[in-house]
């Protein structure tokens, strides 16, 4: 069984975004890993300062998220949160949230 530790904390600016065609010009859900976005676990990030596959644990959202997708307007120490429906996505808003940036430990 493998875990997690963490390897770097970043203060980063927020915004939420589902799969409609206002927030990403299609609407097929599927993100820039070629998986299904979910909600709970998919964030969009900038990959020169996140790269796609971290694993991202979010203690002001209770979830680990997995950088998934990026996204044109995602640039620098910003995230795109995973929505269910565009209106989630808009109440969110744009938040400041510490994330943590974790790396596999291989077995324990
Ligand atoms: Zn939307």
């Amino acid at each position: 069984m493998s875990g997690y530790q963490f390897k770097d904390i970043l203060s980063v600016k927020a915004t939420a975004y589902d799969a409609c065609e206002l927030c990403c010009g299609k609407t097929d859900g599927i993100t820039k890993s070629g998986r299904l976005a979910r909600v709970n676990h998919t964030i969009a990030v900038d990959p020169d300062i996140i790269p796609l596959g971290t694993k991202i644990f979010i203690p002001q959202l209770g979830h680990l998220y997995t950088a998934e997708d990026i996204g044109g307007k995602i640039k620098g120490k910003t995230i795109d949160v995973y929505m269910a429906d565009h209106e989630q996505a808009i109440n969110f808003g744009v938040k400041e949230l510490t994330i943590y940036i974790l790396e596999e430990t291989g077995s324990i």
